[in-house]
């Protein structure tokens, strides 16, 4: 065998364990990949196989949003908070940790391996330089192709903000109008307790601890003004749930049991299903990164904080019903590489993605699965990279599914527009075009906990956005030009056959 092979060989097992999995835990696999794996094994690909996420679309107008009329039955499911006893409510198909250890030291040598690396990185820069030709040849006619779109440009095509913390959603402004309102109505209130000694607001004033209770009343008025916003969704982590129509929720894993225990009530079941579309990771996943699991590993509850890795294996899936709950962390933003790894066989979309770029393999196996990723550039400016080293651009470029987030708009941007702020400062920095961002708008939705119903309201062309390709692109709604998704289509679908010629070779 000789080393092309051998490289196509180990991408192509990879891309199956991803492919296996993702059924299991009912997240996506593109149906472009999955019918050249089909290919490769000599099978008939269905369309009727690929699993959707399934999200409760939004109630009428005039629909009662709690009610509960349409529930599935109440089967009598128990929660546990330490593994299943021996009554074991449910039995889920799924990978057992042997399997899983076992895919993921293939995955660890893999990356690893010398022979894949230089095939992967020699791919990469292939792509990257396949994309300036493309531009080359093409900027004018894309141009053209969205001029004659009308009614539609960048500003009023759909774009969500897919990773925002409700702790730091409200920009500046909100947090100063909040401290010199509060201020002025009710600076006698008694806010504090400093050794057994009553403290108002006006005497606190000066340290300006906000507590729960303020932080609520902000995020409420935040709530308030992007209802009034219509230009964009927002999505967040946290776990103050407010209704709203514009909100979708991710809950940190750790939090899990609760809301296991939050969804018992049936109107709290109706909330969450219309609201809570994942789970996140813990918020700073280098925390606990250093062990390297193994079947040897300690079990979950014997573990105060369990590390990266684990958290990603223990993650639940969708029971029927309700909306499945998608796995989509923090992931590649400070963590060690090996969490780029369990999140490629275990997440939906992941969170920031910055160390694909220490891995030309990992990053090859990301584009080829067009696994979302979702990058905050300004957030990483200020804690983890300069701007202009950011490789937003380079992966857009070569073709991986970028969208844009804010992250904490508390803390890196000055305008009440967060999300234009950082798809203004991406446009100015890296040179987009109106089609590079109308791309990166359409994946966003793409990415997002949307219902299918709202994704064809934005996407436009009924079901057809779930097809790959042009046929899947509503440009009177999207606004990306049509011979860019033929590109990034044919130049898909050209990876992955150089990797089936690869497998089929002897
Ligand atoms: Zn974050």
């Amino acid at each position: 065998m000789d080393d092309f092979e051998l490289s196509c060989k180990g991408l192509y097992r990879a891309l199956t364990i991803r492919e296996v999995r993702a059924p299991l835990a009912f997240q996506r696999f593109p149906n472009t990949p999955s019918q050249f794996l089909c290919k490769i094994e000599g099978e008939q690909w269905k369309p009727e196989d690929q699993v959707l996420p399934v999200f409760t679309p939004l109630p009428k107008p005039g629909e009662d949003p709690f009610c509960t009329k349409d529930f599935p039955p109440n089967l009598g499911y128990v929660a546990h908070a330490a593994s299943a006893d021996k009554h074991q409510p449910l039995n889920h198909p799924g990978p057992d940790l042997v399997t899983f250890i076992d895919d993921m030291n293939f995955l660890i040598a893999l990356i690893a391996q010398g022979l894949t690396k230089t095939y992967t990185h020699r791919h990469l820069k292939f792509l990257m330089s396949k994309f300036n030709v493309h531009e080359m040849l093409n900027e004018m006619e894309e141009m053209k192709e969205l001029k004659k779109n009308a009614h539609r440009d960048f500003y009023n095509s759909r774009k969500v903000d897919t990773h925002i913390h409700a702790a730091a959603c409200m920009n500046q402004k909100h947090l100063l109008c909040f401290i010199k309102k509060s201020y002025h109505v009710d600076a006698d209130r008694v806010v504090h307790v400093l050794k057994g000694k009553e403290v108002t607001m006006k005497e606190l004033f000066a340290s300006l601890n906000l507590d729960g209770q303020y932080f609520r009343y902000m995020y409420l008025k935040y709530v308030f003004e992007i209802q009034n916003t219509i230009l964009y969704f927002v999505f967040e982590i946290l776990c103050i749930f407010v209704f709203s129509k514009y909100i979708k929720y991710f809950v940190p894993v750790n939090l899990f049991i609760r809301v296991l225990i939050y969804l018992l009530t049936p109107s709290s079941l109706r909330f969450v299903s219309l609201q809570v579309t994942g789970f996140d990771s813990v918020d700073d996943e280098s925390k606990h990164s250093g062990h390297m699991f193994s079947t040897k590993s300690p079990k979950p509850e014997e573990w105060d904080i369990m590390p990266f890795i684990m958290c990603c294996v223990f993650v639940v899936s969708r029971e029927r019903g309700m909306n499945t709950f998608q796995f989509r962390p923090h992931c590649g933003e400070a963590g060690a590489v090996t969490h780029l790894l369990a999140c490629f066989m275990t997440a939906d979309n992941i969170s920031h993605g910055l160390n694909l770029k220490k891995s030309p393999v990992l990053q090859c196996l990301y584009y080829l699965a067009q696994v979302p990723i979702a990058m905050s550039s300004l957030s990483n400016n200020s804690l983890f990279l300069e701007y202009n080293k950011n490789p937003l651009l380079d992966f857009h470029n070569k073709g991986l599914v970028i969208s844009l987030s804010t992250d904490d708009p508390m803390q890196f941007h000055y305008t009440k527009e967060p999300l234009m702020e950082e798809y203004a400062i991406a446009a100015q920095v890296f040179k987009l075009s109106t089609c590079d961002m109308c791309e990166i708008a359409r994946n966003s939705v793409l990415q997002s906990g949307l219902s299918a119903e709202e994704k064809i309201y934005f996407l436009g062309l009924f079901s057809n956005y779930l097809k790959d390709g042009p046929e899947g692109n509503g440009i009177r709604k999207t606004n990306m030009a049509q011979i860019r998704m033929a590109y990034r289509y044919e130049t898909l679908c050209y990876e992955l056959n150089l990797i089936r010629e690869g497998v089929i070779a002897d």
